[in-house]
């Protein structure tokens, strides 16, 4: 007698071994596949990103379905972008008793929201990202949607515990860098809770986290080009030991450095300070006194 799958929910031991002997997949870790077993650690993910039936959640890489199936009960629709093609056909089965949810086979660094198929993302009342996410991609996949000005109201995802740190690092920490700075720029960033490494199915070497970003009501900052921010700040970062002066020098070598004085003697800080001591205030006002005079 064949087991029904649908009895229990996919986010337990015995449903996802049960699935993965039935279709005989074997995890490639080179896709960070670890699948989460514990439905407790699920619903509180759903509570963090306050998904409700007015919410559209996108996921990314839903796996063979164990955190789409609880966005499916609470979420008005689920968008789940999956690169392996494997647990495509797979959640066809195990989703199938829900309708809101349409699984997409796409890398997620390659989608394009701007496309007219995702036009009524630029419009939702309430978009979500909710994710455990595939860790080797982590920064390029949070770059990635920050870059699409979709109007997420928030961002609640799953990642290595040391990465979510980094991203909440406070000013003059070791874990402070220009990711944090990037961040801060657009969202407000919470550590919401660490997560065992033995809810996972293969149980990874690392804990976990789950980070909450949040859109900033109002952004204090308008700058015209965020990117040639960004790569100011990674300049500023690019040797941590180094002082500001050094980086930048080497960033801006068009820029006589007796001038290059001058703008850090203006927005009155010290040039032998380090990266790591600056606060986002302090990064825009150098930033903007520099580029301004270009
Ligand atoms: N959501 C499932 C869970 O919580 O049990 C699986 C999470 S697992 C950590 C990461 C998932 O991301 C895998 O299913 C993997 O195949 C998928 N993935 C990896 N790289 C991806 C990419 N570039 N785009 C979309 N999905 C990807």
């Amino acid at each position: 007698m064949t087991k029904n799958l649908n009895e229990k929910f996919i986010a337990t031991p015995s449903r996802t071994s049960a699935i993965m002997k039935r279709y005989n997949i074997k995890m490639k870790k080179s896709l960070g596949q670890n699948f989460l077993v514990e439905p407790q650690i699920l619903q509180k993910l759903i509570e963090v990103a306050e998904v409700d039936d007015e919410t559209i959640v996108i996921e990314i890489g839903p796996g063979i379905g164990a955190l789409t199936e609880f966005l499916a009960l609470s979420a008005k629709r689920v968008l789940a972008f999956e690169i392996d093609q494997r647990f495509v056909n797979i959640l066809q089965e195990t989703l199938s008793p829900y309708k809101n949810v349409e699984v997409i086979h796409q890398d997620i660094l390659k989608v394009d929201f701007n496309h007219q198929d995702y036009h009524f993302l630029h419009e939702a009342k309430r978009l979500v990202v909710v994710a455990n996410l595939p860790y080797y991609i982590t920064t390029p996949i949070i770059m990635h949607l920050l870059a699409s000005q979709l109007p997420f109201h928030s961002l609640v995802m799953m990642m290595q515990k040391e990465v979510a740190e980094r991203m909440t690092a406070q000013v003059g920490t070791k874990a402070y860098n220009s990711l944090t700075v990037a961040i801060q720029l657009q969202m407000k960033s919470e550590l919401a809770f660490i997560v065992p490494r033995t809810v996972f199915i293969p149980k990874p070497n690392v804990d976990s986290a789950v980070l909450k970003l949040t859109k900033l009501e109002k952004n204090p900052y308008e700058l015209d080009d965020s990117e040639a921010f960004q790569k100011f700040v990674q300049a500023c970062f690019k040797q941590r030991r180094k002082t500001l002066w050094n980086n930048l020098k080497a960033y801006y070598q068009e820029i006589d450095p007796g001038q290059l004085e001058d703008y850090f003697a203006k927005v009155n800080m010290e040039p032998s300070r380090r990266a790591e001591t600056l606060n986002l205030d302090e990064f825009i006002k150098l930033y903007l006194v520099i580029n301004e005079k270009k």
